[in-house]
């Protein structure tokens, strides 16, 4: 197939260019590259320099270009953010992907995968999360990505657009090429492989007085190869609808942080700090539908496998990826 990534020049979206091409795909990446970086775009992949905001220029990359479908990850992802920001997220995630749907419906696109995420649920009722969960989220990250599903509704009655939106959990890991270079960086894993690296003294906790087992907040880490498998799948399966992704297993803050001492063989210093604002103790996926629908299973299940591709990926990239 021939495939338009927006976005795949970002974590998730190098991570699944890579795969798709592996699988034998076609790609085209179209990327802004103000958070994606250049190195992170599969050399087998064709370019686009492209801001989903220039609506004209999203067009110009899809017409007559035939792609069999579009996938898109090109977002503003950082919770915090949102909360100081909203209109950031409302302008990029939602205005700048409407252009992005408008160009694939004039590009006579059928098919469409979105890169949706746990945080359209906010604090969800039920434990592991269903897809039959209500949505309610609590940021604008969450509120910005369940508008646009809500679109994707709209653009499938109206113009036959079929569209599976993905609901990740927590992605993480690394693949042997591409990994994970936020700036800055807000996500737990990457952040305890920097005390690891001697970047930072230590990891702040943010908080232990949750109600669970250590009184840490627990969630469900997928690897982006997992993630990247998903994609290729729901565009080959010709289902539509909604679908979480994630391992059904969870593990506390101190958790990830014993098994990255155990794999980094570093002391990992943690300090305990107060709660951050907005984080659900736990969060946990049901995956059957995907698993039903899709054909789709994990392969990288252990967190240990997971830090690991990380870890490594950072031995091999100790800055990260190069200016672009
Ligand atoms: N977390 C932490 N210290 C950090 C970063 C994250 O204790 O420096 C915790 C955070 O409170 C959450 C978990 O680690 O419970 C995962 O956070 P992350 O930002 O990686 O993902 P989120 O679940 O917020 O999408």
């Amino acid at each position: 197939m021939k495939i338009l990534v927006a976005g795949g020049a970002g974590y998730i979206g190098s991570a699944c260019s890579e795969y798709l091409l592996d699988c034998g795909h076609e790609v085209t990446v179209l990327d802004s590259l103000v958070t994606g970086h250049r190195q992170a775009v599969d050399r087998r992949a064709e370019f686009v320099l492209c801001d989903l905001a220039d609506r004209e220029g999203t067009f110009g990359a899809l017409k007559g270009k035939s792609f069999d479908g579009v996938m898109h990850f090109a977002a503003f992802s950082l919770v915090g953010e949102s909360m100081t920001n909203p209109g950031k997220y409302f302008l990029n995630n939602l205005g700048a992907g409407i252009n992005l749907l408008d160009a694939a419906v004039a590009g006579g696109v059928k098919r469409f995968v979105f890169s949706s995420t746990c945080a359209v649920y906010g604090e969800p009722q039920h434990l592991p999360i269903t897809e039959n969960e209500k949505t309610n989220p609590v940021s604008p990250y969450g509120e910005s990505k369940l508008m646009f599903e809500k679109a994707l509704e709209w653009y499938r009655k109206i113009h036959g657009l079929e569209f599976v939106s993905l609901r990740y959990f927590n992605a993480s890991g690394a693949t042997q090429s591409f990994g994970e270079d936020h700036n800055p960086e807000t996500h737990l894993i990457p952040l305890v492989l920097k005390v690891a690296q001697g970047k930072a003294k230590s990891i702040k906790v943010f908080g232990n007085d949750y109600d669970t087992p250590d009184g840490t907040c627990i969630r469900d880490y997928i690897h982006i190869l997992d993630l990247a498998q998903a994609h290729e799948l729901a565009l080959r399966s010709g289902k539509s609808g909604h679908f979480n992704l994630g391992t059904g297993s969870g593990y506390s803050v101190m958790q990830i942080l014993d098994v990255a001492r155990k794999v980094t063989g570093h002391s990992i210093p943690a300090e305990i700090v107060p709660r951050r604002p907005g984080d659900p103790p736990k969060l946990i996926a049901r995956s059957t539908h995907a698993a039903m629908e899709l054909g789709w299973k994990p392969k990288h299940e252990s967190v240990a496998a997971i830090i690991s591709s990380a870890w490594e990926w950072l031995k091999k990239h100790p800055d990260g990826y190069p200016p672009n």
